[in-house]
């Protein structure tokens, strides 16, 4: 399976001392790789009955939108609140670094939709958890919680394994 790692800078104390960041802007902006990334979550989910893909504000619609477009499926985005302009619903959620709100528009998703849902990476989860609940208030079944980067140490992926949710990633650090 395609490894990003060796894509991926490490900023030491971004956005704050102490933070070691997982910059992934040197993946996407290395064609030949980002197009294997793409290609390792379209390769994973091609046979998987799924209905559409979410992607999460901002970075998760970079990698949400061209998965969705090979899988042939719908994509929907989960925004930071106030992005979306027809009627929402929206959960809050604490963030690695801070408090934050997002939102989906409430006729996006049908009872029984199957849904991918995808982020760039997972630190304490709270993100995609948030998008989780907000998949499940609208009657939608989420399938897989996906991302390229897990941060096992902050719990997140344990957090959503243990809520029942299926978690994939493509790498980690400890
Ligand atoms: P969580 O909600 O604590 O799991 O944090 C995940 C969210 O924070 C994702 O949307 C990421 O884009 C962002 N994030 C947190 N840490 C990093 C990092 O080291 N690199 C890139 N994004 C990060």
């Amino acid at each position: 399976m395609f490894d990003p790692k060796p894509y991926i800078r490490t900023v030491p104390d971004w956005p704050e001392a102490g933070v070691q960041f997982r910059d992934i802007t040197t993946l996407f902006s290395n064609n030949q790789a980002f197009r294997q990334l793409i290609d390792a979550f379209v390769q994973r989910y091609i046979n998987t009955e799924i209905d559409c893909v979410i992607g999460l504000d901002a970075r998760g619609f970079i990698l949400g939108a061209p998965i969705a477009y090979e899988l042939n499926k719908a994509f929907i985005p989960v925004r930071k609140k106030g992005k979306l302009p027809f009627e929402t619903i929206e959960e809050a959620y604490n963030l690695e670094y801070g408090q934050a709100e997002i939102q989906i528009h409430s006729d996006a998703l049908k009872p029984g939709d199957k849904v991918l849902v995808i982020d760039d990476l997972i630190a304490t989860g709270g993100t995609l958890n948030a998008s989780c609940k907000l998949v499940k208030r609208l009657g939608a079944e989420v399938v897989e919680c996906a991302a390229i980067v897990d941060l096992p140490d902050l719990g997140g992926s344990q957090s959503l394994k243990d809520q029942g949710f299926d978690v994939f990633s493509l790498c980690s650090y400890s």
